[in-house]
């Protein structure tokens, strides 16, 4: 199937040509020809990534009278990116057109913006549905031409608890609207809104219903409760070019995860409903852009995050609903990409399982926890693979004399061994030792069948004993006293300070993990710590300014300690 075929007007096949859309998704070539040759509602059901927006966008653009100044079509979407995005994403599209006004309203952004944005009328608003009632109240927009009206993620937006918002907009639509539907699921409310407001849709789905991406594998882990944490660190090692993120339940294990990974020196960061809106827009831009790997989220804040081509989706804990993993795991195996979606359970959760497996229709596979060994493979291989696709700065050459010279008495193997060494010892050291996990939580599955076939009720719950090795390992904050200055902070004990918040907290409002820190002393008020001298500076800046360490205050300790 080619673009070409499917009715589009040359300005369009244009600007989707330049945006590197080559065939279109199976969504797009079922519900473009059905919206531009016959006047029905349409229910779509569709995986994320499967290229909704523009399946009913390019029609819309196609059939709008771009010389009318009235709003024509309106879509609903539950939350201010996903809002942000339609809008640029339509932009782009319509970018050979000309007259075309597009307006996106989302709530958390101040008001008066957007009514100014709204002084020329958009033929097309897209809006989350509380800030287009706030408008409508105001009289700001008006749909009483109102053509198309789109409800994007309808799944979600009723996880949003938009109901009620929904339903008193579809009520000041005109009756004559045409109305579109997209939605990933249908539970039982959707059905019902299709049924209150849509005119004998046909159901256009894409894949089976409710299934998750078929382009993802499914996997579950088996851990133990005290080993969780250890399971993730061992499974974000063993897959050194991760581009995933990692689900928690709540905002505390989603905090505390990934404090401990920043701590453990992981490119990571945390996405959840206590940062403040510029805090997360700057987590999710560093996410989008790739200079952060792994993102720690809730469900809701991750919620309208846009991130293609996820190479993972971990469930650090399993979510309560099924739907939810659905959406979870819809975030790799995006277009023509495959993803692999793994969830840590414990015996105990395993029951968790069977019921997800027949929501997505597929099964899932135990993995088992890569060892030490294969960590290390695993990672000498990647870098060897780096190395040789690496392009050498031409500066080096001019050392590159001397260098030889100075190895010429080392056969390759010898110097092959040593650069290795100079990356790898700190890994090697830190899995030489490590334990079998997957043994030990074989273990715990036969000393509680023990327990209960002598009949003891106890639960093993608690009794976990952390038996990690407790190093952190691309931690190196050791420096040498004579090239550091104490500083002091103003938290200390009674602000439930400890060193490993200071660590974290320094690679939070720096971004930088390589800074040293020596010796750390907590005392009730203020916590003294030793810095590299060099870092000082960057330091100091990176306090004063970052949005991040808002009320925390640094000085420099004056005189001996
Ligand atoms: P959905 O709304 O179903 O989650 P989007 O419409 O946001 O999906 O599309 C996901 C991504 O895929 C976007 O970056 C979009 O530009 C891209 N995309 C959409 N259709 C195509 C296509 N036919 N070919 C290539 N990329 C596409
Ligand atoms: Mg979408």
């Amino acid at each position: 199937m080619n673009f070409n075929e499917l009715g589009l007007k040359q300005e369009i096949l244009t600007a989707i040509a330049e945006m590197g859309f080559v065939e279109p998704s199976e969504i797009q070539a079922e519900v473009i020809p059905y919206l531009l040759n016959e006047t029905g509602d349409v229910v779509g059901l569709a995986q994320t990534g499967t290229g909704k927006t523009a399946a009913f966008g390019l029609p819309i653009l196609q059939t709008i009278d771009t010389k009318s100044k009235h709003t024509q079509a309106l879509i609903l979407s539950p939350t201010r990116e996903l809002c942000m995005q339609i809008a640029t994403e339509m932009s782009k599209y319509a970018s050979g057109m000309h007259g075309v006004h597009i307006v996106a309203v989302y709530g958390g952004e101040d008001i008066r913006k957007q009514l100014k944005e709204l002084d020329t009328t958009p033929q097309i608003l897209v809006a989350t549905p509380g800030r287009l009632i706030d408008l409508m109240e105001r009289k700001k927009v008006h749909l009483e031409n109102i053509q198309y009206l789109i409800l994007d993620e309808a799944d979600e937006m009723l996880n949003m608890g938009f109901l009620d918002d929904i339903n008193t907009i579809l009520e000041k639509t005109p009756e004559a609207r045409r109305t579109l539907l997209f939605s990933a699921t249908m539970p039982n409310e959707i059905a019902k809104i299709a049924m209150n407001y849509m005119k004998n849709p046909v159901e256009i789905s894409v894949g089976k219903k409710n299934e998750a991406a078929k382009n993802v594998e499914h996997y579950y882990v088996l851990t133990k409760q005290s080993t969780r944490y250890e399971v993730l660190k061992r499974l974000l090692d063993y897959y050194p070019d991760i581009y995933g993120i990692v689900f928690c339940r709540t905002r505390q294990e989603t905090k505390d995860v990934a404090e401990k990974l920043m701590v453990d020196g992981y490119n990571a960061d945390a996405l959840h409903g206590d940062l403040s809106q510029a805090q997360r827009d700057s987590v999710m831009n560093k996410f989008r852009l790739r200079a952060l790997q792994i993102l720690v989220a809730t469900d809701v804040a991750a919620r309208g995050l846009d991130v293609n081509d996820l190479t993972h989706v971990i469930h650090y804990n399993l979510p309560d609903d099924r739907e939810t993993y659905t959406h979870r795991s819809g975030r790799t195996g995006r277009v023509n990409k495959s993803g692999i979606s793994i969830a840590l359970v414990t015996p105990r959760e395993k029951g968790a399982i069977k019921p997800i497996e027949r929501v997505i229709n597929h099964p899932f596979n135990q993995m088992e926890i890569p060892s030490g060994g294969m960590v290390c493979q695993k990672q000498l291989y990647y870098m060897v693979e780096k190395m040789q696709s690496l392009e050498p700065d031409k500066k080096l050459e001019r050392y590159m004399p001397d260098v030889v010279e100075l190895l010429k008495n080392m056969d390759r193997d010898d110097i092959i061994r040593r650069f290795i060494a100079l990356q790898f010892n700190q890994l090697l050291e830190y899995y030489h030792n490590s334990t079998d996990l997957n043994a030990s939580v074989q273990q715990e599955i036969k000393s509680s069948r023990d327990s209960k076939s002598r009949g003891s009720k106890g639960s093993r719950r608690g009794a976990g004993i952390d038996d990690e090795p407790k190093k952190s390992r691309r931690q190196m904050r050791v420096v040498d006293k004579g090239d550091t200055l104490r500083l002091k902070i103003n938290r200390g004990r009674k602000d439930g300070f400890e060193p490993k918040r200071l660590l974290g907290l320094i690679n939070d409002v720096t971004g930088d993990k390589s800074i040293k820190i020596g010796d750390i002393d907590i005392s009730p008020k203020f916590t003294f710590f030793d810095v590299d001298k060099k870092c000082v500076k960057q330091l100091m800046q990176a306090f004063a300014s970052s949005p991040r360490a808002k009320g925390f205050i640094i000085g420099e300790v004056k005189g001996n300690r």
